[in-house]
């Protein structure tokens, strides 16, 4: 494809599984460059939440613009800034009795991930950080370190140190508890870990293959941290922003983590923006200790700001979330049980696990051809991953589901032809 093949790196990735040129977007509808639209289950992997060109957003944000408002401030204190800090108290911190520091790292998911990795290792002056099976965290190295994908890693092309992984809740079945795993681990001075500065953690590992994490291993967590002296980090970065029905995925553990990283849907209309929330007595950093040119997106701070205030100042979007989330739980378990597979997920974030590992893939390349866009996750692509904004309509989503029973039907039909016509094949010799 023109001029694409030509000129861009090996290096991307989803425009080989989805291969049209796209030209414009709205809610969760993109429009290639020849008029096709295709209904979006991927949201920019999680970073347009509240669906593309969000108008409110996109207002707000034409208004700045016109306004001559400040675009690039670095860490300068600016009128959008301050707006977006005390919408992000105001809305979200204060209501939730959560008190944090707020910290902007360069503005992708993975900045923060490394800003976390390093105050907690400056505050507990340990070195070794407690990280999860099947975790993504980012592709930069510390956080790569955390992530635990073999290809990813192997990307670094240096030793990946400092983190010793260990198995995520579920990781052995149901019937084993992987935190008591990981307290015997700590409790033992003669385990080969590291007393860690830090557990660092998704509540649900998006990119890993849909592993939701249970309150109670959560809260496990928690407390096994705090007896260890190590910081819990949440790593909300795709789990956040409303995706698992509340604003933040940790809130249905009662949890109150000493870091946690947002980016992704943060700033609401896909723009660049992360941030650091750490505890008061975690905030130990010395000024400019961690800079970065464009920690000040100040175009992102005003569609954070309206999307904080538009959509999280009273409980009716959580009301609508909840019943989207119950509609879409019930969709995806009634296609994994016609289909043999397994549902999983929380809120707006699911996924099914099928019996034949290439079937997703096979399936997310069937589904763009009929115009719905899906992506697959897990640590062999075998998880089909429902991500769609989590502002598309009841109408979208049925439409959504229903070319996907259009696809599984095709894909079990060609696979039965396929098995008669070897079975056939046999018998003749
Ligand atoms: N952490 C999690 C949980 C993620 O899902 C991602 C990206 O998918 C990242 C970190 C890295 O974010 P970014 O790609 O913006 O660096």
């Amino acid at each position: 494809m023109e001029p694409f093949d030509r000129l861009e790196s090996r290096v991307r990735s989803y425009c080989r599984s989805f291969p049209a040129v796209f030209a414009s977007a709205e809610g969760a509808t993109v429009t290639d460059e020849q008029g096709r639209e295709y209904l979006d289950f991927f949201a920019g992997a999680g970073a347009l939440n509240y669906g593309h060109n969000n108008p409110a957003l996109k207002q707000r944000l034409i208004e700045y613009i016109e306004g001559n408002g400040i675009a690039h401030g670095l860490d300068m204190s600016t009128e959008a800034k301050a707006r977006l800090l005390d919408s992000l108290q105001r809305h979200i911190l204060a209501p939730r009795g959560l008190e944090y520091r707020v910290m902007f790292p360069g503005p992708t998911g993975t900045n923060a991930v490394e800003s976390a990795l390093k105050i907690a290792r400056k505050v507990t002056g340990r070195t070794n950080v407690i990280a999860f099976t099947n975790a993504f965290h980012g592709m930069t190295l510390g956080a790569l370190a955390a992530t635990g994908n073999a290809a990813k890693r192997a990307g670094a092309n240096v030793p990946l140190a400092q983190v010793s992984h260990l198995p995520f809740d579920g990781y052995f079945g149901p019937d084993v508890d992987t935190s008591e795993y990981l307290e015997a681990m700590l409790d033992d001075p003669s385990s080969g870990i590291d007393a860690p500065a830090a557990i660092l953690v998704e509540t649900v590992q998006a990119e890993g293959g849909i592993n939701v994490a249970s309150s109670t291993w959560l809260r496990d967590l928690q407390r096994i941290a705090r007896k260890h002296g190590a910081l819990l980090i949440v790593d909300d970065i795709q789990a956040g922003c409303g995706r698992t029905g509340q604003f933040f995925s940790f809130e249905k553990a009662a949890i109150k983590p000493d870091i946690v990283c947002l980016s992704k849907s943060l700033s609401g209309f896909g723009l660049p923006l992360s941030v650091v929330l750490m505890q008061h007595e975690v905030d130990r950093w010395e000024p400019g200790e961690h800079n970065g040119t464009f920690r000040g997106n100040n175009h992102a701070f005003v569609t954070a700001a309206a999307a904080l205030e538009g959509y999280w100042s009273d409980e009716a979007f959580e009301r609508e979330l909840a019943k989207k989330s119950d509609f879409l739980e019930a969709q995806v378990a009634e296609l994994a049980e016609e289909f043999d597979g397994e549902a999983r997920g929380r809120g707006l974030l699911r996924g099914i696990v099928f019996d034949d590992p290439d079937l997703a893939g096979r399936i997310s390349n069937r589904a763009f051809q009929n115009r719905l866009i899906i992506e697959t996750s897990g640590a062999k692509d075998e998880v089909l991953k429902f991500l769609p904004p989590l502002v598309m309509s009841r109408e979208e989503l049925e439409q959504g589901i229903d070319i996907l029973r259009d696809c599984l039907r095709a894909e079990t039909r060609r696979n039965r032809a396929a098995q008669t016509a070897r079975l056939a094949a046999s018998a003749a010799q």
